[in-house]
């Protein structure tokens, strides 16, 4: 007898209960030796004041079985409380998002018969760290973090995945171009783990024109891999060309646990009334089976799903009159893919899976040689009408011991010296510092000369080289 996996399972809010109860049905019937551990999180847990939404217990649960199929839940608006997505996927280092987009065409109504594509998105880094600033009356900063090691597991990570489903190209997407540091490291790393991969054909795209690419030419796409914010966008994106977001199921997956769901909400305005489209949470479930090693139940079960398009038993969000038979709730949809279990579709491609899940290792970080040869000091300063000018000269006549001024900047822009008077100039003035040999305590001693005098400094950054190459961008002229 076939190993059981226990796996924890919540039901959620809103059409969260007919999808789970209409998906678990589905997979008892193709004999998946699963075991469910049911937690309750969601607006039940926030009615009792959790306000991530996950009670204590639930937490033991998802912990323990390492895989859990979640429902949709609702998050509350304001009062504190947070999304039961955001706190699972960083809790639990579930650090990839893999939302596969497919066509189903001629069966679902899609501008793009031909797509069939899977965004790759970086989970926990980049903008979404959540550390954020307002620094001045009329400023307030993010901070974007990326890191080697977060950028190596999602690149290495959407090769395996491309290798273990016999897909044939992968495309990084960044804003490199402008963002040098942050968006360089993660293309470097994609370019430096292509390398390994000579059998998967690697591209790069810049994501402004990439994204207008996958709206217009989805078909050109098969593996997409990019950083958290433009992965979001990227993933919408892609399941609305598709067809429909109510088809799409997503991954998130760590190296110790994994998370699988639907990626539409809980749709409170048609909850309770049996009409609500499964197929989100079965085809992640899909994705569920082949994760924890049940390749074939998650063909049975994906394959019997396309039969049901293709029959045209159809659920009203993707009905249409011609390309329909059949107008169905959730309940009887369930049961039609529950009739066709052990079928293969005949228009629509079959699915196949291989054994073996994606795991990704990284490789330790090199050593680096590293030198602080500066210093940035943010000031707010609104004074003599914000002339630049008066700010550059006032900071030149300060002696601050080792460091010398190199140059001002205003929301990047160059201002001192050799500014042109038509910059805007906000409160907000970058005031670069640079010298020979820069010691930590020359940076304190920086930040008490300027508050003698009177300055507001409101951050500061120090500059390194790293082996000999600057760790900071450059002003213009540098
Ligand atoms: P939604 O996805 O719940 O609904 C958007 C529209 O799509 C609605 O008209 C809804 O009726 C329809 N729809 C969604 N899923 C459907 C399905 N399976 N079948 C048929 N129609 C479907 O988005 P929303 O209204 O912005 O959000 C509602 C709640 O869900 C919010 O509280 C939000 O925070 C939460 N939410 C949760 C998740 C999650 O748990 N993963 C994701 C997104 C939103």
């Amino acid at each position: 007898m076939a190993k059981r996996t226990k796996i924890t399972v919540a039901y959620g809010d809103g059409i969260g209960p007919e999808v789970m109860r209409a998906t678990l049905d589905v997979l008892e019937e193709a004999g998946a030796p699963l075991d469910y551990d049911v937690i309750e999180i969601g607006e039940a847990a926030y009615r009792k004041g959790v306000t991530s939404g996950i009670p204590a217990e639930a937490w033991g649960l998802i912990r323990a079985n390492k895989v859990f199929l979640k429902a949709p839940v609702t998050t509350p608006q304001g009062g504190g409380f947070k999304s039961v997505n955001v706190t699972v996927r960083k809790a639990l280092n579930l650090f990839a998002n893999v939302r596969p987009c497919k066509s189903y065409s001629p069966f679902v109504a899609s501008p793009h018969p031909g797509m069939n594509l899977v965004v790759v998105r970086e989970n926990e880094e980049d903008l979404y760290a959540g550390i954020e600033h307002r620094q001045t009356a009329e400023v307030t900063q993010v901070l974007k973090l990326v890191t080697r090691p977060g950028s190596e597991s999602i690149v290495r990570y959407a090769f395996e995945y491309a290798r273990a489903y016999g897909r044939k190209k992968v495309t990084c997407m960044t804003k490199d171009n402008i963002m040098k540091l942050t968006d360089g490291l993660f293309r470097r790393v994609f370019e430096e783990v292509s390398k390994e991969y000579p059998d998967i054909q690697a591209e790069h795209q810049i994501i402004d024109i990439g994204t207008a690419r996958l709206a217009a030419m989805p078909e050109t796409l098969d593996v997409v891999v990019t950083l958290n914010l433009y992965g979001d966008i990227l993933s919408d994106v892609a399941a609305q060309v598709a067809g429909s977001v109510g088809l799409a199921g997503s991954a998130n997956i760590g190296r110790e646990a994994a998370m699988f769901e639907a990626v539409h909400g809980s749709a409170p305005d048609i909850a309770g009334k049996d009409v609500a489209n499964p197929s989100g949470l079965l085809t992640a479930a899909a994705q569920l089976l082949v994760h924890v090693g049940l390749p074939e139940h998650a063909e049975r079960v994906k394959n019997a799903w396309l039969c049901t398009l293709e029959d045209g038993i159809h659920t009203a969000d993707i009905y249409r009159e011609g390309l329909g038979d059949r107008r169905v709730g959730t309940r009887a949809f369930a049961e039609a893919v529950i009739e066709r279990l052990g079928r293969k579709p005949q228009q629509l491609e079959p699915v196949t899976y291989a054994e073996g899940g994606v795991t990704v290792a990284v490789r330790p970080t090199a050593a680096v040689a590293k030198a602080l040869v500066g210093v940035d000091a943010f000031l707010d300063w609104s004074d003599a009408g914000r002339d630049p000018n008066a700010l550059g000269r006032r900071l030149e006549s300060i002696p601050i011991p080792g460091l010398r001024l190199k140059m001002v900047t205003n929301r990047g822009v160059k201002v001192y010296p050799d500014g042109i008077p038509e910059t805007f100039c906000t409160d907000h003035w970058r005031c670069r510092f640079v010298g020979d040999r820069v010691s930590p305590p020359q940076v304190v001693d920086l930040l008490r000369i300027l508050g003698e005098a009177g300055l507001d400094v409101v951050k500061t950054e120090n500059l390194y080289t790293f082996d000999g190459q600057p760790g900071y961008s450059l002003g213009q002229g540098e």
